[in-house]
This record gives C-alpha cells, structure tokens and sequence, in this order.
C-alpha cells in the first residue's frame, strides 16, 4: 500500500479518488473511478494480499488512460461510455503482510455472506452504492494449473454460478460472452493457455454473491507462464484483457456464443514447478519421480521463492514447468540419502557421480 498510494495519487488530477473504508488494521481502502459514462463496472484486486498481477495490470491500465499518444479517439470513447471504478488492494492488511488472508486470518472470498470484516463491509456497500452493470473479481492463481493438454493456465476465467443447480441465467451469460471474447483474443497470444474455472456454487464467493444478485460478474485468474515467476507476461496479458473488454482494442472475434465459453479447456491441477522423473531416492531399488515447487517467502519486504519438496511418487500424468530425467540414477538431496516432503531444497545431485547436479538454488 505504501508503494501504491503515491501511483494512485499521481492520478488525482484526472480521475476521482476517494477512500471507501478502512482496512481491520486501519489503512484506507482506496477506489479510483475512470471515465464518466453510463455504463458501470466495479473492479477490484488484492482481495487476496499476496496476489498482486492483476493490480499491476490495473496501473498499467490507468497508466494508458491518462497518455494522450497512442489510441486517443478510442480512449476518449472509452471514457464517455463507461464509469470504470476500481478498488486496487481490497486487502490492504494482507497486502502488507504478503498473505491470503486478511488481518484476521479470513478469506474475504469466502466472506460475502457473513461480511463480518471492515473489507468485505467496504465491497458491499460500494457495490449497493454504484450499482454496477458489470463486475470484475481480479487474482492469481498459483503455478499448478494446466489448460489445454500440457499447456499452463497462464490466464483463467470463471463466470460463477448463480445458484446450486448452477442453471444459466442471463447475467451469467453475459459475463460468459465477455469471457469467449477475452479468450478468443489471448489466444492469438498464449494459444492453449486460457483456462476455465471450476463453476460449483459457493453463495460465500464474493462472485457467487453478485451473479446471485443478478449482475454479471468475471473472475479473472492471472497465472504462470513458463519460467516468468515474476509474471511480468502474465501482466500484460490482464492488461490486454482490460483493452479488449472495453472496446479499447478489437482484436478477438464479436461473434462469440456461450458455446465458445464452454469449449475453453477446464482448468486441471496438473502441473509442477520442476519435476525430475525417473529417479531413486530413500533406498529404494524402482525409480520414482520428484516434485519441487517454489514456496514465496516474504523476506526484507522482498519476495523470495523458495524450493522445497513437494511430492516423491508416481507424476506421469503431470507436467513440470521444468523437467529433468534422472536415468534412474540414485539421488542425494541436500547431500542426504533419505528425502521427504516439505524439505527446502538447495541441491539435487547423482550419488555417484557428484558432478551430475540435476537442481540447484
Ligand atoms: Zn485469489
């Protein structure tokens, strides 16, 4: 938040800026409204702390609003027909504290119901106060999701159920066209690469809630995409997705049907930071494979990854954003014999031949 708040202060000369509540610990929750046309969206992020992409992309976005070289009469058409509002760090607690949750420990995404904290309060009352005709629900998803068949989930969407028989309803429909339109233009990009989101009704669900109410709600998921943990491409991606969605730009097709939403491929828990296959480990005669994934650790206000076993078994039918065969060799990891899960990993070596290293820090 105090990295954010000068950015979003630089803006106050052009767009409105008011504080729409206050966080469990006290910090204000910012809301920047763009444009003053009919047409309402409500967008927030960081309702998760720790998932900052789409935040990123939502100032790379303010960011091209406000310059005046590149796509001036579509901006300007941008700025008449809609009244962006958006709430860059719902979370501002967990922001800070780099987690999921908020001051409290709650998942303000499971809150919508109770809305027993100050940040669930704030997003409610903003939503009752403007009356969006379109809401956006903007996160991260972790490096585990795949799309389409070995592919990464680098950007996945949901348009949630608006009840248990998860029956079609004609906000949801709306917000599944928006989604068929965003998909058809990333995959000129990242081909493969769009996920779809898991649609179980959970009335708890901040989406669930708004599409309950009737009003069309997108849940964007910004994801991995190969060896970018910084997800600086990913960002760009959400930042497209915002041009596209307002008409900025039209590169996806307009001829899209609830039909083109439902071919995007699910997204499927399939996949591993590294996976190094084919190898023995804890003194056993068959080889197994390794998973090693990056836990983010917040060190000196830095975000820092740090490796650590994830899972020693069977993963044939995952996929690593890296991978190494082992050629059955026998293995030491941290120059141990015997492994197991949840061990911080700083090297992965052959037994034998030490100078074959297959992970290192
Ligand atoms: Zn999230």
């Amino acid at each position: 938040m105090d990295h954010v708040m000068p950015l979003l202060e630089s803006y106050a000369s052009i767009f409105e800026i008011e504080q729409i509540g206050e966080s469990e610990l006290g910090q204000g929750i910012p809301m920047i409204k763009i444009g003053h046309g009919e047409k309402v969206v409500l967008a927030w992020s960081q309702m998760h702390g720790n998932e900052s992409t789409t935040t990123k992309a939502l100032f790379d976005f303010f960011k091209f609003c406000a310059q005046k070289d590149y796509f001036e009469a579509e901006i300007s058409e941008f700025l008449a027909t809609y009244s962006f509002y958006v709430i860059p760090i719902l979370n501002p607690d967990g922001a800070k504290a780099y987690t999921r949750e908020n001051l409290n420990g709650i998942d303000l995404n499971r809150d919508a119901q109770q809305q027993s904290q100050m940040e669930s309060k704030a997003l409610a009352a903003m939503f009752d106060k403007i009356k969006p005709g379109l809401c956006l629900n903007l996160h991260d998803q972790r490096t585990i999701y795949g799309a389409a068949e070995g592919k990464t989930a680098t950007v996945s969407f949901l348009s949630p159920a608006a009840n248990e028989s998860r029956a079609m309803t004609p906000n949801r429909e709306v917000a599944m066209l928006h989604i068929a339109r965003l998909a058809n233009m990333l995959n000129n990009y990242i081909p493969g690469m769009i996920g779809r989101y898991d649609d179980s009704f959970n009335a708890n669900c901040v989406g669930d809630t708004f599409q309950m109410a009737g009003i069309p709600t997108v849940l964007f998921e910004a994801g991995h995409a190969t060896a970018d943990y910084q997800r600086s491409e990913t960002r760009a991606y959400i930042f497209y997705s915002f041009l596209e969605l307002f008409g900025i730009t039209k590169t996806g097709s307009s001829e899209v049907t609830v039909d083109d939403y439902y071919k995007i491929p699910k997204n499927t828990t399939n996949f591993k930071d590294f996976i190094l296959r084919n190898v023995c480990v804890n003194g056993a005669l068959d080889p197994c494979d390794i998973a090693v994934q990056y836990e983010e650790v917040l060190e000196d206000e830095a975000i820092s990854f740090v490796p650590k076993i994830d899972f020693i078994g069977d993963l044939s039918t995952y996929f690593g954003h890296k991978e190494k065969d082992g050629n059955g060799l026998i293995v030491l990891v941290n120059s141990q014999v015997n492994v197991e899960i949840g061990v911080k990993v700083s090297k992965i070596l052959a037994k034998d031949t030490h100078s074959t290293v297959f992970f290192t820090v």
